[in-house]
C-alpha cells in the first residue's frame, strides 16, 4: 500500500509468528491523517484487533512497533520508536517509548511499523532486510542476556531482544534496543511469550520527503531552540537525565522506594555533577539527537553505560 504522503515508506508489515506468514497490514493515507504519530497509530491496530477479552501471554496478543513520519527524515531528536501491547503488569493497553535506531533501521528496511502476532513453537529470531523477512531457530540465543544476544547479532543493524526475564515471562521485562530500554508495562514479557527471542531491521530504503527546502528551514530553527533552552541545551547534554536528580529530589518527586519517599539522603553521592565529575568519559545518544543525555562512564576501569535518572531515584 503506497502512500502520497512524505515522511512514510507507506508499508506495515505483519508478521504471524505461529505460522510464519507476513503480508502488508492495511493502513491508509486517511489512517495516516487521523492516527498521526506512532502511538497513536499502535493503539489503533490494537483497538480493531483485540475485540473481545484476551490473556496478555495468548498467541491473540499483538506487539506492535511503530515510528512516526519524522523517523528518518532528519528531524532533531526523531530517531526514537514505540512498542505496544496489551500488557501482562497492568491488564491495559500499554506503550513504551524506546531510545535508539531501531526506527530509523525499520525505516531502511521499508516499513513504518512491525506488527507480530501469534506464537512461534519454540524460540526463534527474525531477520527483516529490504522488506525481506527470514525467521531463524535462536536455540543458541535462548537464555543469554540482552548484552550477549546483541553482541551475537552483530553491529550496524536495527535491533531490539529481550533477555532472561522477557522469556521467562517476569511481568514487568523490558525490551533492549542498543543501550536503550523500551522499559515499561512488561513489553520484554509478551515478546518472550511469543519465543521471539530478537527482531533485527536493515535495508537500503529512503524516506521520501514533500518539501526539502521548508523541512530544513524548520530543523535548522528547531536545533536552535534546541540549543538555547536550558534543558535541552545545557543541563542534559552536560549532565545527562542524572542531572535531574538534585531538582527532583528537592521537590520530592523521586521513584524512591516506589514512590513512597520522592527523595533520599547522600543523594548527591550519585548525582550528575557527581558522576561528571567522578566517572564521565564522554556522551552517547541516539542518532539525529543533538542533546546526547547518554553517558559513557568508567567504574572500576571499566566503560559501562552510564545511570539514567530513573536509576538513581529508585535504587540510589
Ligand atoms: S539522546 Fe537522549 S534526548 Fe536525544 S533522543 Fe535519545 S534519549 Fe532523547
Amino acid at each position: 500500500m503506497s502512500t502520497n504522503y512524505g515522511g512514510y515508506t507507506g508499508k506495515v508489515l505483519h508478521i504471524d509468528l505461529s505460522t510464519r506468514e507476513f503480508s502488508e497490514y492495511p493502513w491508509t493515507d486517511q489512517d495516516r491523517e487521523l492516527y498521526l504519530g506512532g502511538k497513536i497509530m499502535a493503539a489503533k491496530i490494537l483497538y480493531d484487533n483485540l475485540t473481545t477479552k484476551i490473556d496478555p501471554f495468548s498467541a491473540a496478543n499483538l506487539l506492535v512497533i511503530t515510528t512516526g513520519p519524522l523517523t528518518g527524515s532528519g528531524a532533531p531528536s526523531s530517531s526514537r520508536f514505540n512498542i505496544s501491547t496489551l500488557s501482562p503488569l497492568t491488564g491495559f493497553i500499554a506503550s513504551s517509548n524506546c531510545g535508539g535506531s531501531f526506527g530509523l533501521f525499520l525505516k531502511k528496511a521499508g516499513y513504518d511499523a512491525l506488527i507480530l502476532a501469534g506464537k512461534a513453537p519454540e524460540p526463534v529470531w527474525i531477520e527483516i532486510h529490504n522488506e525481506t523477512v527470514a525467521f531463524h531457530t535462536a536455540g543458541g540465543l535462548w537464555g543469554k542476556t540482552t548484552g550477549e544476544t546483541q553482541k551475537l547479532l552483530g553491529a550496524g543493524i536495527g535491533k531490539i531482544v529481550i533477555g532472561p526475564a522477557g522469556e521467562n515471562l517476569v511481568r514487568y521485562a523490558s525490551i533492549a534496543s542498543g543501550e536503550r530500554m523500551a522499559g515499561r508495562a512488561g513489553v520484554g514479557a509478551v515478546m518472550g511469550s511469543k519465543h521471539l527471542k530478537a527482531v533485527v531491521v536493515s535495508g537500503d530504503n529512503t524516506v521520501r520527503t514533500a518539501d526539502r527546502t521548508s523541512m530544513k528551514k524548520v530543523y535548522q530553527s528547531w536545533l536552535k531552540q534546541l540549543r538555547e533552552h536550558p534543558l535541552t541545551g545545557k543541563l542534559l547534554p552536560k549532565l545527562g537525565t542524572a542531572g535531574l536528580l538534585i531538582p527532583m529530589n528537592a521537590h520530592k518527586i523521586l521513584a524512591t522506594r516506589n514512590y513512597q519517599y520522592g527523595q533520599y539522603k547522600d543523594f548527591e553521592l550519585i548525582s550528575g555533577e557527581t558522576l561528571a565529575a567522578k566517572h564521565l568519559v564522554k556522551n552517547r545518544g541516539c542518532q539525529t539527537c543533538p542533546i546526547q543525555c547518554g553517558r559513557v562512564v568508567r567504574v572500576e576501569g571499566q566503560e559501562v553505560k552510564g545511570p539514567e535518572l530513573e536509576t538513581l531515584g529508585i535504587l540510589g
